[in-house]
């Protein structure tokens, strides 16, 4: 089974993707770790994605889909989209991808929130460099500060994740993936997401049933 899971910048995808990982027998498909990953290698498409991802745009259709090309080179099933698509490009690629692939989406779930929450949420963010789990300085706090729990990998602040830089990923959320909700009306489930980690794995957990 291919999920995607759809939603605002800050709306929970991280999270939820890590406990479905955790709990499940999916793979999750992050594009901005594998991007972050690539920047810190500093490969070629880190370098190029860089410049986009520092100033809260998105990094361009043809870069970011040859690099899900690559990565569903070597995993193609039971997988997570965390983040991907983000444009009606991106979703069109993507069908196309899987075809190829004889894979499908089987379901796209939509976590709703408000944007009143999304500012708080993502200000208050630090990712574990390691693993890349996701702590929250007021609603996830590790145990140990600045330290993840589970491999001690130091948490940092994305640099994304300054408030000018939000808004920017918002607009482009509004503008460019908020769409995608039409895109795949007939696969979308709509999950409202203004509740804890755990009670958002609870409610998706339902759906996707056992
Ligand atoms: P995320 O970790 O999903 O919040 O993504 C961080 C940043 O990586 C985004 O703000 C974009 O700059 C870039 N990015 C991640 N996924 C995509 C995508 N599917 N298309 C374009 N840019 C992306």
């Amino acid at each position: 089974m291919n999920i995607i899971l759809l939603g605002a910048p800050g709306s929970g995808k991280g999270t939820l993707s890590e406990f479905l990982c955790e709990k499940k027998t999916f793979t999750q498909l992050s594009t901005g770790d594998l991007f972050r990953d690539n920047i810190s290698n500093k490969t070629d498409l880190g370098l190029r994605a860089q410049e986009f991802i520092n100033k809260g745009k998105l990094v361009p259709d043809s870069v970011t889909n040859s690099m899900v090309e690559m990565y569903l080179n070597n995993k193609k099933k039971d997988l997570i989209f965390d983040g991907f698509p983000r444009t009606d490009d991106q979703a069109l690629a993507l069908d196309d991808m899987l075809k190829n692939l004889k894979e499908k989406i089987d379901q796209v779930v939509y976590l709703d929130i408000d944007e009143s929450t999304l500012m708080g949420r993502l200000t208050g963010r630090m990712i574990c460099q390691i693993c890349k789990r996701s702590y929250h300085k007021i609603n996830r706090k590790p145990l140990k500060e600045g330290i993840c729990d589970f491999d001690n990998g130091t948490l940092v602040v994305r640099p994304d994740d300054q408030e000018d830089k939000i808004k920017i990923r918002l607009e482009a959320y509004h503008n460019q993936t908020a769409p995608l909700i039409k895109f795949y009306k007939d696969k979308i489930i709509k999950v409202d997401a203004n509740c804890s980690p755990v009670e958002l794995y609870n409610r998706v957990e339902k759906i996707l049933g056992s």
